[in-house]
């Protein structure tokens, strides 16, 4: 059947919110990421022309997942917790997206990151669809043990969805390589034998890739020298400002460091470090690690800056690192950068960015700028699945070409159709996916 043809098209309901859930930080500031998200597509869609009655069939989560978990803690009491799977689209290949610890989480804010993933992975051209887990947790006040035992209990009840043909998880905010190793094993053992495509972003020992740790902050750095290159901007000296400095701000930081460029103000949850003359990457990469609460708060040479006055600063690149909505209405018209690397997902509102479009902001926006996170997990699936590793060089030359080729590909949609990046990239992408919808039809 052609998709023209299709009967049965979906309604747009409005993504339900879980009643438990009074503190989001989307709600405490009025923004929904996935009404964001849909803007943002809706936009695009219009553009490639493509006939509104469809749209619903490309843009709505194809499946949504809660879980209440019950974990028991040191204290030898049961605490209950709310998980999220997400599985925005399989279009063009298994879903796969990461899972984040947060307070905040919301089903919300997991179907926009899953919807993200989907554009991601196609803008650059990498077979999978998206998907986003969640748990409404606070890691910084659970034990090692506390967190094992939520994300096994998790992966168990996510059984039916995960698997490396179905949905493939990755790390996200508050999550690392040890988290993938907990949910790999889980696995594992309910199917009897190890299974290591499961997941990515694992240690390298269990199947990890080479390079996947840095790949995100790696694909940022790649975004940041296309992108100066075309405002013929020379990034040796260049002032840099990076919200969040976790595994994206840090490597992106230490990177464009590297490459000359001058890392003027670092930020996290706890504090901020400002020096004008350029902070000393090796000692506070270092700072970092051995201080208690691992922030770059109080770093010996630095001045302190909130997060609010970092995104003010006078700079040439701007990396938000964060988390999403920290460019808002409120402050778009006082950014004074030249780029704006989208490290985080959706760390701009659409109302902030048409201010920072008016403003002539160049921005590398979240589905381009990040990929090379999932991009390194691509290639560790693939590996997995053959059984044959690759060598970290070879891992960094093929995400340099294909975060460098995906950057061409945009840009030129954007001088084409003189729509700005964000635009592009999400035209880019919802064609690949529209395509292949169009290719395998509608099963209605
Ligand atoms: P992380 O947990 O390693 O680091 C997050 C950092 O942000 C920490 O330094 C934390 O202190 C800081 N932070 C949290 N809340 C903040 C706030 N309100 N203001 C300032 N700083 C704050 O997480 P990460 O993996 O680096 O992810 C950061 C962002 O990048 C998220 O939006 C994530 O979805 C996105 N992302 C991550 C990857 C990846 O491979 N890790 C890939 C693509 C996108």
């Amino acid at each position: 059947m052609k998709a023209g043809r299709a009967a049965a098209v979906p309604t747009n309901d409005k993504p339900s919110q879980h009643p438990h859930l009074s503190r989001l930080a989307s709600d405490d500031l009025h923004i929904s990421s996935f009404k964001n998200m849909m803007t943002q597509f809706d936009e695009a869609a219009r553009r490639l022309n493509i006939d509104p009655r469809y749209v619903d069939l490309i843009k709505l989560p194809r499946r949504s997942v809660t879980v209440q978990l019950p974990v028991q803690m040191d204290n030898g009491t049961f605490k209950m917790f709310t998980g999220y799977r997400v599985q925005h689209s399989i279009m063009r290949g298994p879903a796969k997206g990461g899972i984040r610890y947060h307070p905040n989480v919301s089903l919300d804010e997991v179907q926009a990151l899953a919807a993200w993933m989907t554009w991601k992975c196609a803008v650059v051209g990498i077979p999978f669809g998206g998907a986003k887990g969640g748990i409404v947790c606070d890691p910084e006040k659970m034990s090692r043990g506390e967190l094992e035992r939520l994300t096994r209990r998790y992966t168990a009840d996510l059984m039916d969805e995960i698997g490396p043909e179905k949905d493939v998880p990755a790390p996200d905010v508050n999550t690392d390589a040890q988290t993938m190793a907990w949910i790999m094993d889980t696995y594992s053992m309910h199917v009897r034998h190890t299974v290591t495509s499961v997941v990515t972003g694992k240690p390298v020992e269990l199947g990890g890739s080479c390079g996947r740790r840095e790949a995100t902050g790696r694909g940022v750095l790649f975004c940041v020298q296309e992108a100066a290159k075309h405002l013929k901007l020379p990034l040796r000296g260049a002032r840099v400002a990076v919200q969040g400095f976790g595994n994206v701000g840090s490597v992106a930081a230490d990177l464009l460091a590297k490459e000359g460029a001058r890392i003027i103000a670092v930020t996290d949850m706890h504090g901020g470090a400002y020096n004008p003359d350029g902070l000393d990457m090796p000692k506070l990469l270092d700072y970092v690690k051995k201080s208690a609460s691992k922030s770059v708060a109080k770093f010996p040479g630095s001045q302190s800056i909130s997060n609010e006055e970092l995104l003010k600063l006078g700079c040439d690149v701007l990396i938000p690192a964060a988390l999403e909505n920290q460019i808002t209405e409120e402050n778009a018209q006082l950014l004074r950068c030249k780029i704006l690397a989208e490290g985080a997902n959706g760390p701009t509102t659409p109302e902030a960015d048409s201010i920072l479009d008016k403003k002539g902001v160049f921005i590398v926006p979240d589905i381009l700028c990040n990929a090379g996170g999932v991009t390194v997990s691509y290639f560790e699936w693939v590996q997995d699945r053959m059984g044959l590793f690759w060598e970290e060089e070879e891992v960094n030359g093929r995400l340099e070409r294909i975060m460098r080729r995906s950057f061409a590909d945009v840009l030129k949609i954007s001088v084409e159709h003189k729509v700005n990046m964000r635009i592009a990239a999400f035209m880019l992408s919802i064609k690949r996916v529209w395509d292949a919808m169009v290719m395998r039809g509608i099963y209605a």
